[in-house]
């Protein structure tokens, strides 16, 4: 019988052969040191006052209100910029091969913030400034992260700056009682009502902005709503009071909702579809500028598929585990109190942000094409996302945004192939976000925008008709009653799939 080799002799085995292998080669003989997590100093209570925490990878509304709401918490806080080309090479520098390349964007942009503090003639960055990010046991490539900023840091010169973790913090040696950063509910709620409005702010911005008469405008309401919704953060103020000045801040705005435009739907990987720079060529702010109107996809989602993915797998338990009930339970109370604080924050903006998308009938979408127990990335989202848009009408076309080497995205784009010859309707692309070759990315998307704009004017021509009305006539009526100028006033949901086509659906009878 074979004798069965133990850890060490496998290693050992394993090793010989490598060594004969590199002597028939040729190659010399080198020794090689394993990276290994190194022992982290604490970052403690006493060093509050003397440290700012550094953090990134949201959208600048997100960042900004995070950043105050921390604040408000006694945190020094600093964002770091978003991340552009010089931070991908920087991450390259620095980083392992075959990352995928949100891990050189930001680890190269934590890297690249340190660098030029140094230039500046900073002393004792390593003691004070820490960096705090969200970690992850995998199962894609998001499970490096940590092990990415450490090593980048160690080969940058920053061996004993501090990596702070959360999701994995409390079982950490990181974490003692003395720890600075706690990762309490009340930080968790106060991050998650930051996202909330983050969110809010965001999806007003892209709303209104293909829209405005005087351009400009919405991006100055926006600053100064960040401003005032920061400060309530800040200093524990009301923020459905906040929201509701907030309101009447971009009422403002003169808007001409009569412009066609089609409705593109953002989706992908988690960062790419956030970062609002070179990490995915500037994608939401050059549809504008293109003609689209853009709808961003909210951090909520994404906060809520976590819940719901919890609560999936315990359901699925449950069978054979009855303890999973309470659990069950527990998780169904989070999706529902999530829901309605989100409702009743988008309450104190007269309903004009749109409700989180229905977790379940996202999975139902999916589930023809896509197995809803996989994770990693955004799991089963991308398929039920694309199907809800096109067969709900949400969108005239969908861009799914992945960085170079996304595992799940990749995956996902597979299936899509056959999501798409189920919708002869849908306009799908997906695009590969490498760092370079925006052009050509720019102009595949430029291609299927084409398709989505005749889609959008047909859409039009064909409800102008069937009501009876000429654009000149809509035009006209809108023109002289200054409710449909105002930027805030919720467009009913009527007909098609563009605000102008809904516009008309909602005036026309009244315009005869
Ligand atoms: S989802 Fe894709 S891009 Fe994001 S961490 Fe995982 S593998 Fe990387």
């Amino acid at each position: 019988m074979a004798k069965v080799m133990d850890k060490h002799e496998i290693e050992s085995k394993t090793r010989e052969y490598a060594e004969r292998l590199r002597d028939q080669m040729g190659l010399q003989h080198r020794a090689t040191t394993p990276f290994e997590k190194p022992f982290e100093r604490p970052w403690t209570k006493a060093e509050i006052e003397t440290t700012t925490v550094l953090f990134g990878g949201l959208t600048l509304a997100h960042e900004e209100l995070t950043a105050n709401a921390m604040r408000g918490m006694g945190y020094k806080i600093q964002a770091l910029p978003v991340p552009d080309l010089e931070a991908l090479q920087i991450g390259k520098e620095y980083g392992n091969r075959g990352q995928c390349n949100p891990t050189y964007f930001t680890v190269g942009s934590l890297v690249q913030y340190l660098k030029k503090l140094e230039a500046q003639g900073e002393t004792d960055i390593e003691d004070r400034y820490v960096f705090v990010t969200a970690g992850s046991c995998g199962p894609c490539r998001f499970g490096m992260y940590e092990a990415e900023y450490r090593q980048a840091l160690r080969d940058s010169g920053f061996g004993r700056f501090r990596v702070l973790i959360f999701q994995q913090a409390p079982e950490t040696e990181q974490s003692t009682e003395d720890t600075a950063l706690e990762f309490s509910a009340k930080f968790g709620l106060t991050l998650l009502r930051a996202f909330i409005l983050g969110d809010m702010l965001n999806e007003l911005g892209y709303k209104i902005r293909p829209y405005e008469v005087n351009k400009g405008d919405t991006d100055r309401v926006m600053a100064e709503a960040k401003e005032l919704l920061g400060t309530a953060l800040r200093e524990s103020k009301s923020v459905f009071l906040g929201l509701r000045k907030v309101k009447k801040m971009f009422n403002s705005i003169e808007v001409d909702m009569t412009r066609v435009k089609p409705k593109v739907k953002i989706t992908g990987e988690f960062w790419a579809q956030t970062t609002e720079g070179d990490g995915n060529y500037h994608m939401f702010r050059w549809l504008e500028s293109e003609g689209a109107e853009v709808l961003v996809e909210p951090i909520g989602t994404w906060i809520e598929y976590k819940i719901w993915i919890a609560r999936h797998h315990a359901e699925k338990e449950f069978a054979t585990n009855k303890d999973k009930k309470s659990m069950i339970r527990k998780l169904k109370l989070a999706q529902i109190g999530f829901r309605m604080w989100h409702n009743f924050y988008r309450m104190a903006l007269g309903f004009k942000t749109d409700p989180l998308p229905n977790q379940a009938k996202l999975a139902e979408y999916a589930t023809a094409y896509y197995n809803t127990h996989l994770g990693g990335g955004e799991g089963h989202l991308e398929i039920g996302k694309n199907v809800m848009a096109t067969k709900d009408k949400h969108a005239h076309m969908v861009i799914s945004l992945k960085p170079f080497g996304c595992m799940p995205s990749t995956m996902s784009d597979g299936v899509q192939a056959r999501v798409v010859a189920d919708y002869k309707d849908a306009i799908f692309i997906p695009i590969e976000t490498s760092g370079d070759g925006e052009v050509s990315a720019r102009s595949r998307v430029q291609m299927k925008l084409y398709e989505a704009k005749k889609k959008a004017r047909a859409e039009m021509d064909e409800l102008l008709e069937a009501r009876g009305v000429t654009i000149e006539q809509v035009q006209s009526y809108v023109g002289e009653h200054p409710k449909y100028a105002n930027a805030m006033w919720k467009l009913p949901e009527h007909h098609g799939i563009s605000s102008a086509a809904n516009l008309v659906a909602e005036v026309a009878g009244r315009v005869k």
